[in-house]
């Protein structure tokens, strides 16, 4: 039996979903997290870990494992796509770590998903469950109906089903994401093959162009595999999955006039996968009664900020403070007190992510990296103390 006897079920096993267990876990919830996919795949991509993010692995007990995994750049630099100008040096490494009090990391996507993972026992996971039905029962409890026919109960339910998720459309209907006629075409590769070309790239750099742009970085500690990741115009291709190949030499002659370094990255690169870029408006409602939305299925954002996971990874961390404590009868009043507290910090990151323009010039990123969701004040916490001020004072 866990601390509380109140068992949480989360839709989805991606960033969001492990985060989410994690974190619910170590305040004492039973958790079952339910993902549709068979088994977990490491694709071949990078994450940016902000020091936002870093703050909430951190207290989740990760710190050392992606500290010797990742790596561990001196600044994010943006430079002109052709001449390669320095626009903007957004400075990392240790002056951001001491700033922010948590690092910023470069890792493989898959060895992030892994440590995420690894916090989440077997027995709290059920691959190859596929969410297609949820309805209300007795008691206020939560009815799961799975695609394979299997059925569950669950006291909350937490939909961190992605971009298009099936908790969202079952709450609130279905609602198409925005496409703004964007694509990505990403991958990794050892760095091995950069070294054959003669091409050294920065700790992290965005090259600007005019339509279009590509980030680079490694994300190995010792430089040994590097990631990039483009953004383009190509609105008649609209595949949603990242099993989809790319032609490289599509992608060779869509960076043709870029400078030498793009050029020999994409030279060097031996295969691509492309997606559609995708996000949505900020959401007025998140959840209803005792189901909640978390991650991308509530905010999924466009990945010009790399914030989309961090903005999950908050999720968990404030999601699990909310609930911390509570009573069966409590749960629907704290979901909506972590609707509050998210839902302002992740709009305004989803617009600003959407306008494309951080990193192109002077930046202020202290809002983003400076915010540490385990301390963070929660929805109507400040009207309390601020209460609890005044009444002291008219005493
Ligand atoms: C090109 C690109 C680069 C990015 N770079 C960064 C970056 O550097 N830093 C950063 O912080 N963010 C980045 N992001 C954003 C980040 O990838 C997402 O915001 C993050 O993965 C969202 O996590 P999630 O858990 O909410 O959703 P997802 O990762 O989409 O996970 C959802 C999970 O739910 C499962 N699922 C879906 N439907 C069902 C169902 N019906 N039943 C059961 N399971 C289901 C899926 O199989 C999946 O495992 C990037 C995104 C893109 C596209």
């Amino acid at each position: 039996m866990t601390l509380h006897n109140i068992d949480i079920a989360i839709i989805g096993a991606g960033m969001g979903g492990l985060a989410a267990a994690a974190a619910l876990r170590r305040v004492g919830f039973g958790v079952t997290v339910y993902e549709q996919a068979r088994q977990f795949t490491r694709l071949g991509a990078g994450i940016q870990i902000g020091c936002n993010a870093m703050h909430v692995l951190r207290g989740l007990g990760l710190e050392q494992r992606l500290r010797a995994d990742t790596f561990y750049p001196r600044s994010w630099n943006n430079r002109d796509w052709r001449t390669g100008e320095v626009l903007f040096d957004m400075v990392f490494g240790e002056p951001a770590e001491e700033k922010y009090g948590a690092p910023y990391l470069l890792a493989h996507r898959g060895d992030l998903h892994a440590a995420l993972a690894s916090l989440v026992p077997a027995e709290c996971l059920r691959l190859d469950h596929r969410l297609v039905g949820l309805e209300a029962a007795a008691g206020g409890t939560g009815r799961l109906a799975f695609a394979n026919g299997a059925t569950a109960e669950a006291d909350a339910v937490i939909g961190a089903d992605g971009v298009n998720s099936v908790v969202r459309s079952l709450l609130f209907g279905n609602v198409e994401p925005h496409f703004a006629g964007r694509i990505a075409y990403r991958t990794t590769f050892p760095a091995q093959l950069l070294a054959e070309h003669g091409v050294v790239i920065d700790d992290c750099v965005k090259w600007w162009g005019e339509d279009r742009h590509i980030v680079m970085y490694p994300v190995k500690p010792d430089r040994s595999e590097v990631y990039f990741v483009t953004s383009q115009p190509e609105p008649q291709f609209t595949a949603e999955s990242w099993s989809m190949e790319g032609d490289v030499e599509v992608l060779r002659a869509a960076f043709e006039g870029f400078h030498q370094t793009v050029r020999g990255v994409l030279a060097a690169c031996p295969s691509v996968h492309k997606r559609v870029l995708l996000d949505r408006d900020p959401l007025e409602q998140w959840g209803d009664g005792t189901v909640t939305l978390l991650g991308d299925s509530c905010h999924p954002m466009t990945p010009y900020m790399a914030q989309g996971a961090a903005m999950a990874i908050e999720d968990a961390a404030i999601l699990s403070r909310c609930l911390d404590g509570v009573d069966r009868a409590g749960i629907a009043n704290a979901l909506r007190r972590y609707e509050a507290t998210r839902q302002e910090r992740t709009a305004r990151i989803q617009l600003t992510s959407r306008q494309n323009k951080w990193g192109k010039g002077a930046t202020d990123p202290d809002w983003v990296y400076g915010y540490n969701a385990w301390t963070a004040p929660l929805a109507n916490e400040d009207e309390r103390s601020l209460a609890k001020t005044l009444a002291s004072q008219a005493s």
